[in-house]
């Protein structure tokens, strides 16, 4: 990890088994459905198409019978140098140093997309219509979620009112709400996946599996080389799928490289 993330008290972090998730999509269904996402006017548009959280489909790209996939979800990864926060003309965007997530404040945002420019893991969405709910799935909604305006971009928050409310309920159990034990906290698509795949929690205690998994020797993150430094991590025992989480191409030189944003995690 990089200097400026062990510089936060907590870092909020997740660790996502690759050989674990199945693309089951159970991870982008709760996701929809905890933030308020509505369902889609126009689907077949994919660039319109809302998923703050995407699962992704990757190949080894051989023939049969070494034919081999995987399954990556990707949510916002909460850079720890963030691309989408300097590029706002509007002051929208920044990295939050409780925890380390980086927030969207959604009144103030004029729609100007830089962020979604600037952003290399296509994490930000732009609101292009008016939510709508079929009726009576009003009902469903999220009361701890704000709904977005059409002409606001919005993004994965690591579900950042799940840590207000387990902050709340600390105070009221009069324990320190900066010191939650593992599991008090953590994101909806973590709590849906069946297999256990998505590990959250805070990077910088070393009581907590995401801070272990996240030193791991299979562990590594999307696109290091860039250095944004995410706190999202990565793990796969098979070779072809890290390399190409960092895009490396098969006649590529390697050995020298050292990533902007200082080595890999440690
Ligand atoms: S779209 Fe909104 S958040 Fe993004 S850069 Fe423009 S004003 Fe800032
Ligand atoms: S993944 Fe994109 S939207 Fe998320 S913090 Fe990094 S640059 Fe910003």
């Amino acid at each position: 990890m990089s200097g400026a993330q062990q510089s936060f008290k907590i870092l909020w972090g997740m660790a996502i088994d690759l050989d674990k998730c199945t693309g089951c999509g159970a991870c982008m269904v709760a996701c929809q459905a905890e933030n308020n996402l509505a369902p889609e006017k126009d689907a077949s548009n994919k660039r319109r198409v809302m998923n703050w959280l995407k699962v992704y489909e990757l190949s080894n790209g051989k023939a049969f019978p070494d034919h081999d996939t995987a399954f990556l979800p990707r949510p916002c990864q909460q850079c720890g140098n963030p691309a989408c926060v300097p590029v706002c003309p509007a002051t929208v965007t920044k990295k939050d140093e409780e925890g380390g997530i980086v927030s969207q404040v959604y009144p103030r945002c004029f729609g100007c997309r830089y962020c979604m420019a600037a952003c290399p893991y296509k994490a930000r969405y732009f609101n292009w219509y008016d939510p709508e709910w079929p009726q009576g799935w009003d009902k469903t909604l999220s009361p701890d979620v704000s709904v977005r305006p059409r002409g606001v971009v919005e993004k994965c928050t690591f579900c950042h009112h799940r840590w207000m409310k387990a902050k709340d309920k600390a105070r009221v159990a009069g324990n320190d709400p900066y010191d939650l034990p593992e599991g008090a906290y953590v994101t909806a698509c973590t709590e849906s996946c069946p297999n256990g795949a998505i590990v959250f929690g805070d990077l910088n205690n070393p009581k907590h599996l995401v801070h272990k998994l996240a030193h791991s020797e299979y562990a590594f993150r999307l696109l290091e080389r860039l250095g944004m430094d995410p706190q999202v991590y990565y793990l796969s025992r098979r070779e072809w799928v890290r390399r190409l989480g960092d895009h490396h191409l098969d006649n590529e030189k390697t050995g020298d490289f050292t990533p902007l944003g200082g080595g890999h995690h440690g």
